[in-house]
């Protein structure tokens, strides 16, 4: 019998395939790594064909570590990697070079240049202008490869954000279609109308005939290809990896948020039916399902939280692993004024500086590896109090935080965070989020899972983090040593002085 759901996670730097019944138990897994190319600084590519033949391979790793048959999978969801660009020519299916990853900086004076003419991106997009975004890498792109331009206009040329790649490529080139949370991430798309912007695709120059179409984050997305995955099923959800792990959260009404600490931290807040802006913070669409109206969440990105950790691992080597960085913090009965401001690639929400850089205060005689450790652990959870009281000052006020991501193993980081926000923050029982939360769309669409309330009601929390410690003297240590770091890249003051 068809009962189960087969959901495609593509991240950043690996890729996963998780089979799931419908109460969220993973039956089987298939994870793999793929390259990370770095051909400039600042500069990040993916080898498209590996991200697709890393996602294939996945999915017979995921197959064979279970007894369940292909015959018994009923469909398939899909959430990715956003904003990373891929542009491939539709006769060939090759990609014309390597995509162009969400965290590559190549496209950053394009960037400055559309943010400082007008709001109108900021306006239509709920997005900040920033290199980060697809359209000015679409726009790179036709710019930079030889021969490029010309077959856009002649219509030879396909964009799409990895879920469209895989999407294409899984459906045997049949189709070239996106939803409202990923199209949300290119700078190109009116949030409000839900469509490609014909101004915005002017102004970046690219031809309105690369891009997919888009269809509700619940639509068919087409069937499998027998000669590509060994066995046929529907596509029936997609979403940005962020907002799938909201619906995997089961925050699906205004004021519910979630925060994923990964390499990254992303905190969205959901926000209802009705787009607004909130400066400091992105606008984006959460997911729009098939004949209701879209919804959306304010979003804040830390680029450094986990990060910080890895590079005190590999560039410092002071610690062993990731895991170590908890008894190691604890160690300390406080930070004894030590900051660390992980601002190695500049800021993102709120401050949206892309020339700040990393900077250590209070440093002592005394200081040693464990106020460096703790004072990175701390910095993943200032950063997103800075997020949080942001969203508060535009009117959204969280009564809780639930968290997922590889870092929120870290009791310390998370009771120090609930601390800070004075809310409880709730670990997820469930450890695949995002992947669950794009198969829960998937399974609903199927009617394998009866409704939102049933998702709502059924989802567990693993461990609750409750206030215990004001915290206020030294979140405004921390407001102190982010204009320490300002002042260190010469640049004004971002942040207010009360
Ligand atoms: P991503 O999906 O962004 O690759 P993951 O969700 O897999 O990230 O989380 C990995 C990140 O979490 C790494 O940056 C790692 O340093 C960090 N991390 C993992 N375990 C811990 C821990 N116990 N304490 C702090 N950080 C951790």
């Amino acid at each position: 019998m068809k009962r189960y759901i087969l959901s495609l996670d593509q991240g950043t730097t690996s890729s996963r395939a998780i089979l799931f019944d419908k109460s969220g138990k993973a039956l089987g897994t298939g994870q793999r790594e793929f390259s990370q190319y770095f051909p400039q600084p600042g500069w990040v590519e993916h080898d498209a064909m590996e991200i697709l033949a890393v996602q294939l391979a996945c999915i017979s790793d995921c197959l064979k570590s279970t007894e369940v048959s292909p015959d018994d999978i009923a469909c398939l969801g899909i959430t990715n990697q956003r904003e990373t660009t891929v542009v491939w020519d539709r006769s060939t299916g090759k990609p014309i070079h390597r995509a162009i990853v969400w965290q590559c900086r190549r496209t950053q004076q394009l960037a400055e240049q559309i943010k400082t003419e007008s709001d109108t991106f900021r306006r239509k997009t709920g997005l900040v202008p920033d290199a980060y975004f697809s359209g000015p890498k679409i726009a790179w792109l036709l710019e930079n490869i030889p021969g490029a331009r010309a077959l856009a206009q002649a219509g030879q040329l396909a964009f799409g954000t990895i879920d469209s790649w895989l999407i294409w490529n899984l459906t045997g080139g049949k189709s070239h279609v996106t939803e409202p949370s990923n199209a949300s991430r290119t700078l190109v798309f009116n949030i409000e109308d839900l469509c490609w912007d014909d101004e915005l695709l002017q102004r970046l120059a690219i031809p309105r005939s690369m891009m997919p179409q888009v269809v509700p984050s619940n639509a068919c997305f087409g069937t499998t290809n027998a000669d590509c995955i060994g066995f046929e099923a529907p596509i029936l959800a997609n979403l940005g990896d962020q907002q799938a792990a909201l619906f995997g959260q089961a925050c699906f009404t205004p004021g519910t948020a979630k925060c994923t600490y990964g390499t990254g931290s992303f905190l969205l807040a959901h926000i209802g039916t009705t787009p607004r802006l909130a400066p400091g913070l992105l606008t984006t669409v959460a997911w729009q399902l098939e004949g209701q109206k879209a919804n959306y969440a304010f979003e804040g990105a830390v680029f450094i939280a986990g990060a910080a950790i890895q590079w005190l691992r590999d560039m410092l080597g002071i610690i062993a692993s990731s895991s170590e960085s908890e008894q190691i913090a604890t160690s300390l009965a406080s930070n004894e004024g030590v900051y660390f401001v992980p601002a190695f690639v500049g800021l993102g929400s709120p401050w949206w500086s892309s020339d700040v850089r990393g900077t250590v205060t209070g440093l002592t005689r005394g200081s040693g590896r464990a106020h460096l450790v703790r004072s990175a652990l701390e910095s993943m959870a200032y950063q997103v109090t800075d997020i949080a009281r942001d969203i508060a000052d535009h009117g959204i006020t969280l009564e809780q935080l639930r968290v997922d991501g590889g870092a929120t193993e870290n009791n310390f980081m998370l009771q120090f965070q609930s601390d800070l926000l004075g809310i409880p923050v709730i670990r997820s029982a469930q450890v695949e989020s995002t992947a669950w939360g794009v198969a829960t769309l998937a399974g609903l669409t199927a009617g394998l899972i009866s409704g939102i309330d049933q998702l709502s009601a059924g989802w567990q929390h693993d461990r609750t983090f409750t206030p215990a410690v004001d915290r206020s003297a030294e979140y405004r240590r921390w407001q102190f040593a982010l204009k320490a770091a300002f002042a260190a890249a010469e640049l004004d003051w971002l942040i207010p002085s009360s």
